[in-house]
C-alpha cells in the first residue's frame, strides 16, 4: 500500500525544491541558475536546489560546486555515468526535501516566470500536480515534428495517454513524489508516468523558448529507444497486432490454398515464380518484425528482472556543507 493520504502543510513559507538534470551543460548552467534563482527571491519562494550531473564530460560538474560554494541553497548530485535524464530526475527526487518539487530543464526551455503561477496553482487553489503542457513546440525541424506526432498517436491510440503537449516541466506536491518513487519499475518514462498516476491536475501552458546555449542532447537515436521504450511501457497492443496480422494471414493463406488447388486440379496451373518469391518476402519480413517486438518486450522483462539500480550516485553534495 502507498501511503498518499497524508496532506502536506501549504503556507506561504513551504519549501520548493528544485530538481534540474545537467548534462553537458557547463557553458551557461551559472548563468541559467541564477536566472531562475532571481524568480524564485523576487516572488518570496523559499527554495532549494538539487542540481544532478549526469555524468558530464566538459566543465559542468566543477561550474555546478562554484554555484554550490556560493549558495548553500544549492545541493549536488553526481552520477557515477551517464543514465540518461530519466535516471538523473529519479536520483533528484529521492533527494529532494520539499513540500512540493517542481522539475525543470537546464536550459531554460522551460519558462521559470511560470514558476511563481504553478505554486500559486499548488497553494491556492489546492492542485496536487501543475504540469507545463507545450503551446508551440519551438523551432524543430519538419522530420523530427512528425516523428513526435506519430510516436505521440501512437501512445494514444494504444493506451490512451495522450502525451502530445506534455512536457517534463511539472510541479509535485510531495504525496506524488512519494507515489512516484513507489513505482517500481526500472525502465521509466517520466512524462507517461506522471499521467498515469493521476490526481488532482491543472496545465498550465507554455511556448518552448530556445536552447540557451548548446544542442539537444537527443539524438535520432535516443528518441527513437526513447519511444520504444515508452511504447512497450504502457502498452501490449504491438503484442497484439501481431496476433492480428498472424490471424489475417491466415486467411490470406486459406484463400491462396484454396485457388492454388483449384489451378491446379483444372489443369491450369502456372509455374508462379513471382508469387512464390512475393509470399516468402512478405512472410519473411512480417516474421522477423513480429519477432523484433517480441524481443523489445523480452528485453525489458530481462532488465526488469536484473533489478539493477536505476543509477548510482558517486558524489553527493548536501546544500551548506563545507565538502565542495
Ligand atoms: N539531460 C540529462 N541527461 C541526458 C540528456 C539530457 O540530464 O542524458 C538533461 C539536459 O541537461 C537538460 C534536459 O535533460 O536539462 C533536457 O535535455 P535537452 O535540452 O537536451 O532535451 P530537449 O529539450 O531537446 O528535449
Ligand atoms: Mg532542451
Amino acid at each position: 500500500m502507498i501511503a498518499v493520504d497524508k496532506p502536506s502543510e501549504r503556507t506561504e513559507n513551504s519549501l520548493l525544491s528544485l530538481v534540474i538534470p545537467v548534462y553537458q551543460e557547463g557553458g551557461h548552467i551559472k548563468s541559467t541558475i541564477k536566472v531562475i534563482e532571481k524568480v524564485l527571491l523576487v516572488n518570496n519562494i523559499t527554495y532549494e536546489f538539487v542540481l544532478i550531473d549526469d555524468g558530464s564530460t566538459d566543465n559542468t560538474w566543477s561550474e555546478l560546486k562554484n554555484l554550490a560554494k556560493e549558495n548553500d541553497r544549492i545541493s549536488l548530485l553526481r552520477l557515477s555515468r551517464n543514465f540518461g535524464k530519466e535516471s538523473a530526475l529519479c536520483a533528484g527526487l529521492e533527494y529532494a526535501a520539499g513540500d512540493m518539487v517542481l522539475v525543470m530543464d537546464a536550459d531554460l526551455q522551460h519558462p521559470p516566470e511560470l514558476i511563481p503561477d504553478m505554486v500559486k496553482a499548488w497553494l491556492e487553489e489546492g492542485y496536487d500536480l501543475v504540469e507545463g503542457v507545450k503551446h508551440s513546440r519551438g523551432k524543430e525541424n519538419f522530420i523530427y515534428r512528425a516523428c513526435a506526432r506519430f510516436f505521440y498517436y501512437l501512445i494514444y491510440k494504444s493506451s490512451d495517454i495522450n502525451l502530445g503537449r506534455a512536457s517534463d516541466f511539472k510541479l509535485m506536491d510531495r504525496k506524488v513524489v512519494e507515489a512516484w518513487k513507489e513505482l517500481p519499475e526500472r525502465a521509466l518514462f517520466f512524462r507517461g508516468m506522471s499521467a498515469w498516476l493521476g490526481f488532482e491536475r491543472k496545465e498550465i501552458e507554455f511556448d518552448v523558448a530556445e536552447r540557451v546555449n548548446g544542442k539537444t542532447k537527443w539524438s535520432l537515436l535516443r528518441l527513437i529507444r526513447l519511444a520504444a521504450n515508452a511504447i512497450t511501457s504502457y502498452t501490449s497492443v504491438p503484442l497484439h497486432c501481431i496476433t492480428l496480422i498472424g490471424i489475417i494471414m491466415f486467411f490470406g493463406a486459406l484463400l491462396m490454398g484454396a485457388q492454388t488447388l483449384f489451378m491446379k486440379l483444372s489443369g491450369r496451373a502456372s509455374d508462379g515464380f513471382t508469387t512464390v518469391i512475393l509470399l516468402q518476402l512478405i512472410i519473411g519480413s512480417a516474421i522477423m518484425t513480429s519477432l523484433g517486438i517480441i524481443g523489445i518486450y523480452l528485453t525489458k522483462i530481462y532488465k526488469e528482472v536484473k533489478s539493477r539500480p536505476r543509477y548510482l550516485i558517486s558524489k553527493y553534495i548536501r546544500g551548506g556543507d563545507d565538502k565542495c
